[in-house]
């Protein structure tokens, strides 16, 4: 128990049960997982408040209603190996990690890939490997994936992503044509040719940058 504990039951009672998450793994692990380590010392007594929180390098935190949606959707059970595209801080791959037997999270900033690699280590998080490089492209050398969660907004599904995942396995990503609004698509591998498509609703992430995604700004 740390001096936040109170504060994460509020946030799993107030801000996830009652929008209708329901899985009892993923509330735990929503329960268990320090937040408050994955922030900036400045934003500390925000870590569980109800929305996304600057990392620096113009990239966010993920709002906990949003993580605990995409972990709910993704199916995750003890064997599953799953990839992250967007490291960011590293929570959410915590979280997955709490979820599945094997998470690789891939970060194409260099600094926040070294930060969440800090982040999950100082967290205890031992498992996790993340990697940099450019996660609209996956990572072919682990795949296939049981579960891939994008936590960065793409033009399209990136196909080559669709092409990493298990017969069964499951794509969670937001897509639109607007830089910062997008649906949040489930995808659902069915067969080898076969993709079955759902959409979870509306979601504001920062775009998913590189050669399946959105042109580098820079
Ligand atoms: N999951 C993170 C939040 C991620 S914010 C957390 O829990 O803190 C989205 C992240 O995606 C940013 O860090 C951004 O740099 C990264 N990103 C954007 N395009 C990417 C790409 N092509 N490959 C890997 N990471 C990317």
């Amino acid at each position: 128990m740390d001096r936040y504990a109170a504060e994460r039951e509020e946030m799993v009672q107030r801000q996830l049960q009652s929008r209708g998450i329901k899985d009892d793994r993923v509330l735990d692990a929503m329960r268990k997982v320090p937040r408050h380590l994955f922030v900036s010392r400045n934003q500390e007594t925000r870590s569980y408040w109800d929305c996304p929180l600057a990392i620096g390098l113009g990239q966010t935190i993920s709002q906990p209603y949003i993580v605990a949606l995409m972990c709910e959707a993704l199916e995750l059970t003890e064997d599953s190996e799953c990839l992250e595209i967007g490291s960011g801080s590293g929570y959410a791959a915590a979280v997955m990690s709490e979820l599945c037997h094997h998470v690789i999270t891939i970060e194409r900033i260099p600094e926040l890939a070294d930060l969440a690699n800090t982040n999950l280590k100082g967290a205890g998080y031992s498992r996790v490997d993340v990697r940099c490089s450019d996660g609209s492209l996956g990572y072919s050398r682990k795949a296939p994936y049981d579960a891939i969660a994008v936590a960065a907004g793409a033009p399209a599904t990136p196909k080559t992503l669709q092409a990493q995942l298990k017969t069964g396995g499951r794509l969670i990503i937001p897509v639109g044509r607007n830089h910062h609004y997008q649906d949040l698509i489930r995808i659902r591998r069915l067969s080898d040719n076969d993709f079955q498509s759902e959409n979870l609703g509306g979601v504001a992430f920062v775009p998913l940058v590189g050669k399946e995604g959105w042109a580098d700004p820079t």
